[in-house]
């Protein structure tokens, strides 16, 4: 039976294809009571799930392609060996028998055991093997629960949707290696960095839908409309005949938007506005240019750091830098220092370790209560200027104590690299991102230490609002237009002006056409966005006159009346 949820779309365009639920058994695991008379019928519906995960993995074994990497058959047998450990084929059994409990929560309390063990060994490579166990249990859970035999992503044909409960910003970035047609999830929030990373897979995608894992079953056909948040579930035929159409006339406005990639952003009086674009790992380069834009306005590096088990070296660093600094070709690339932490964990499982991650050791805190990590990434980032138009961006800027003091390591690692003879531009910008409310307020005295100012407006609505950006219960409330943002991003802008430092939106409201006019009212000429806006938001450009804003975007400044503030933007976007 047809029917459609509504969530909140972080990335537009419209898919239609087969779902793939992506596991989250763990999540699932409810807990009840075995009657007596039932525990060995319980017993045997475990035995039976552990043999079906025993042969679904031999097979995958033997499929793997010729040319599969070797890592592939090891990574399987390893998965195969612990699944027939007796902690994990024998000891679950008796736990439901003492415990009288249903077979998914007896593996699951085991796996807590084991994890708990695995957390206690020394050696860094046997305790990250607990992940291994997890995935197995997870297997295993699957099948406990009826959705066995989930294919491998190299099986996975294109045009699946995935349908999660969640994606941490490291399970998005492996996704982004594979192709998919759209993603779906029940949490998240618009500009979570899972929600970030969605939109740099450049395909459709909704979050906050609360129970598509539930409700949606693997292999449905869906429609996923990104631009409305709406998920129609096993469409009628009427219903799909018009999203086929509706799909069409998308990627025929697409087509229409290509042709002015060549087209310099101008506004309809001659001022020059440059639109760059934002990256997370150097293969994001490829659609930074096929967008048009002109310059790299923000490298999230985090990504580097995401997914292995130590940290990237120097050497590694630099040469990601070197390469994104020579394929822009002499085009500026803002390389901002690692922003890890809150919920940008290295490792899934890290994740949450403090009560308020958003407030915690995070971005540049993190980086000064680490030097060396630190040292080596400045020195990258300064060897690669050697290589192209390197600027160094500092993230979450609060005090000018921590400016002075990540200026200090600069100058620290540019004197390693002088005595080592290491060449690069001595002369290498270095900006601050504003994106807590204090460092906004107090604007001016960072931007007489700073060459350039890039506003962080996801983070600065998160902490100027109080509300999580990952948690959807209070996204409601997450609102670009509520007057103290704008207060706070048209300050930071005139700031900027008066001092000469040049200011640039990195937010994802630099992405949205639909505040493109605002900002260039409020004096913005430097945006920084995904590649896949760039051309939507240059469109505006080209149809604005600058002088025409100023009255309609003062009288958006001193609203305090959302509907009015709504109905004021509408106006100017006339
Ligand atoms: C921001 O906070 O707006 C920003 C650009 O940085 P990030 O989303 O990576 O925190
Ligand atoms: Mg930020």
């Amino acid at each position: 039976m047809s029917f459609t949820m509504h969530g909140v779309g972080v990335s537009t365009g419209i898919a239609i294809g087969h779902a793939h639920l992506v596991s989250h058994a763990l999540l699932e695991v409810a807990h009840y009571l075995i009657p007596k008379e039932k525990i060995s019928d319980e017993t045997k519906r475990f035995e039976h799930a552990v043999k079906s995960v025993r042969h679904d993995l031999a097979s995958l074994r033997k499929s793997l392609p010729q040319n599969a990497p070797a890592e592939m058959s090891a990574f399987i047998d390893t998965h195969l060996m612990i699944l027939q450990d007796a902690s994990l084929s024998e000891a679950p059994k008796q736990i439901i028998r003492t415990e009288s409990c249903n077979a998914e929560w007896a593996l699951k309390q085991q796996m807590e055991t084991l994890t708990a063990q695995f957390e206690e060994i020394e050696d860094d490579y046997l305790r990250e093997r607990k992940f291994d166990v997890v995935q197995v249990v997870e297997r295993v859970i699957k099948a406990l629960l009826g959705h066995p035999n989930q294919s491998t992503m190299a099986e996975q044909e294109s045009g699946m949707i995935l349908v999660a409960h969640d994606l941490s910003p490291a399970d998005a970035i492996q996704f982004k290696q594979h192709q998919f047609a759209a993603f779906v999830t029940d949490v998240g929030g618009a500009t979570s960095h899972t929600a970030i990373l969605a939109r740099s897979l450049n395909i459709p995608s909704i979050v906050a839908l609360h129970r598509a894992r539930d409700l949606i079953h693997d292999g449905e056909l869906i429609i996923v409309d990104g631009e409305q948040g709406v998920v129609i579930v096993a469409p009628d035929k009427d219903t799909l005949a018009e999203y086929r159409l509706r799909q069409e006339q998308w990627e025929l406005e697409q087509q229409k938007l290509k042709r002015l990639k060549q087209t310099r952003a101008v506004t309809l009086d001659g001022v020059q506005i440059d639109l760059h674009a934002n990256i997370e790992i150097p293969e994001d380069v490829a659609q930074t240019r096929a967008s048009g834009a002109t310059g790299i306005g923000l490298y999230r590096t985090e990504f580097l750091f995401m997914n292995r088990r130590e940290w990237p070296d120097e050497e590694e660093q630099f040469e990601a830098y070197r390469k994104v600094a020579e394929t822009m070709k002499g085009n500026p690339v803002t390389i901002r220092t690692l922003d890890i932490g809150a919920d940008k964990q290295v490792n899934p499982d890290s994740a949450r370790t403090c009560a308020n991650p958003a407030l915690g050791l995070r971005a540049i805190r993190l980086c000064l209560a680490e030097p060396q990590m630190f040292h080596s990434q400045l020195r990258a980032i300064l060897r690669a200027s050697h290589y192209g138009k390197v600027k160094i961006l500092i993230p979450m800027l609060c005090t000018l104590a921590e400016l002075r003091q990540a200026k200090n390591q600069i100058e620290r690692a540019k004197q390693s690299l002088r005595e080592e003879d290491i060449p690069f531009d001595d002369q290498v910008p270095v900006g601050g991102m504003i994106e807590i409310p204090a460092a906004a307020l107090g604007v001016e005295a960072f931007a007489r230490e700073l060459d350039f100012l890039s506003i962080g407006t996801n983070d600065l609505i998160q902490y100027t609002l109080a509300i999580d950006r990952t948690d959807d219960a209070v996204g409601y409330l997450y609102n670009p237009l509520h007057p103290a943002v704008l207060h706070l991003i048209e300050l930071t802008i005139r700031a900027g002006a008066k001092l000469g430092r040049p200011v640039s939106v990195c937010g994802e409201m630099a992405g949205d056409a639909k505040l493109t006019r605002m900002l260039l009212g409020f004096g913005l000429r430097q945006f920084s966005m995904h590649p896949a806006n760039v051309l939507a938001v240059k469109k505006q450009v080209l149809k604005t006159e600058l002088s025409k804003l100023e009255s309609l975007t003062r009288k958006i400044l001193a609203s305090h009346e959302a509907d009015k503030t709504e109905s004021l933007l509408a106006k100017l976007n006339a």
